[in-house]
């Protein structure tokens, strides 16, 4: 989310609970589940947990919303402790990976519950259903039955019921999973939007990499029950600290280099670079496809300039792609935008190209995958 956006949000948000994990650990037999996992929510933001099945996401969220207890770790929503409250004391509003409604009940029916169990009086918890359902599109739909509505009618009971109790924290585990893509893209823009219109602190679980990079103001990236990185969307994308990250995050190659001295070498070439130079057993230097220029007239000053041969030349309507071999046997993809590029201009296959790519996106990463 852009820093104006934040500005803009209501001042009523303000004082939305951040959220404190410390060494928290989860086995379940030899699976460690959650790997002594330590993060920080911040107090209105939206943080998404990231990462391939069977990575952890799941428990961490149970964890938060008090229905799976750790071995061991202790856990704070502000000032407070919550690690042994349980979970209607915690003030989270949370839709599960499977919607979980009440099929038998009507859309108000599933709404109101968490008020119900609450022990609500009737007219605060018609009144609050209702708005709930407003904010998310479905006035009027209280007295429908939850097989007369749509997959994403009802992911929006799904996240009214968590929000009607006006929680301090939200909890979403992959509320989109089930959606087709293009239903799935206007949900993500909505969630965004109720997110900035109610404040509240979210914690929201997916495995897709693009939806995490549309949604997040921090994304935690997950494997093995460890983060592998936690950061802003373009910091995950442009900086990765490691090859699970850079490979999980968009497309990218990757090249063996080697420190010597203090420069970093592919082959016999000195990189260009301006980061600091990972502190890692083995070193690869990383660029993304739409980051490396192809350079018809030889090497461009300032850059990294790699000459290659062709292998595969690919047309594919707004983009074209480019397989090259670099000296060593070293293959390279590169994508370009087809827009301005006259077809003739582009290379053939077994034609030598120059690719050269700027110190800013000359990543150099550890080579760890796990
Ligand atoms: P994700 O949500 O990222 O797909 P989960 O948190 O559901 O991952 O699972 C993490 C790991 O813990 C997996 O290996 C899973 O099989 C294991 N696991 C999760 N819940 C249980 C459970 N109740 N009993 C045994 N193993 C579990
Ligand atoms: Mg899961």
């Amino acid at each position: 989310m852009t820093a104006a956006l934040t500005a803009d949000r209501p001042a009523a948000t303000t004082d939305a609970l951040p959220i404190s994990v410390r060494n928290i650990t989860k086995t379940y037999g030899p699976v460690h589940a959650l790997d002594d996992v330590s993060l920080e929510v911040r107090s209105g933001e939206f943080l998404t947990l990231l990462g391939p099945s069977g990575s952890g996401k799941t428990t961490l969220l149970m964890v938060l919303a008090g229905f799976t207890r750790p071995d061991c770790g202790s856990l704070r929503f502000g000032d407070r402790e919550v690690i042994r409250t349980p979970p209607h004391l915690r003030d989270v509003g949370m839709t599960f990976q499977s919607y979980a409604l009440f099929p038998h009940m009507t859309v108000a029916g599933n709404v109101g519950y968490p008020l119900r169990l609450r022990k609500r009086p009737k007219a605060e918890i018609a009144e609050r259903v209702e708005r709930a359902l407003e904010t998310v599109q479905l006035g009027g739909y209280g007295n429908r039955r939850i097989d007369q509505l749509s997959g994403g009618q009802r992911q929006r009971v799904a996240v009214a019921r968590a929000i009607v109790f006006e929680p301090q924290i939200l909890l979403m585990d992959e509320p989109l999973s089930a959606l087709d893509k293009k239903l799935r893209d206007q949900m993500q823009i909505e969630l965004r939007h109720l997110h900035e219109q109610l404040g509240m602190t979210t914690v929201y679980v997916t495995h897709d990499q693009r939806e995490a990079l549309t949604m997040s103001d921090r994304i935690a990236v997950v494997n093995h029950g460890r983060i592998m990185q936690l950061a802003t969307p373009r910091d995950l994308y442009e900086r990765p600290a490691n090859r699970f990250v850079a490979d999980f995050i968009g497309e990218s190659t990757f090249l063996p280099v080697q420190r010597k001295g203090d420069r970093v070498y592919f082959g016999d070439t000195a990189l260009r670079h301006d980061m600091a130079v990972p502190d890692a057993r083995e070193l690869l230097l990383m660029v993304r496809p739409e980051r490396i220029v192809l350079s018809p007239d030889g090497a461009r000053d300032g850059a990294n300039n790699f000459s290659a041969t062709a292998t595969d030349v690919v047309y594919q309507g707004d983009t074209f792609l480019l397989h090259a071999e670099l000296a060593g046997g070293h293959r390279i993809a590169l994508r370009g935008a087809t827009r301005g590029v006259e077809l003739s201009a582009m290379p053939s296959v077994g034609d030598t190209v120059t690719l050269s790519v700027a110190p800013e996106d000359t990543v150099l990463i550890d080579g760890r995958e796990a």
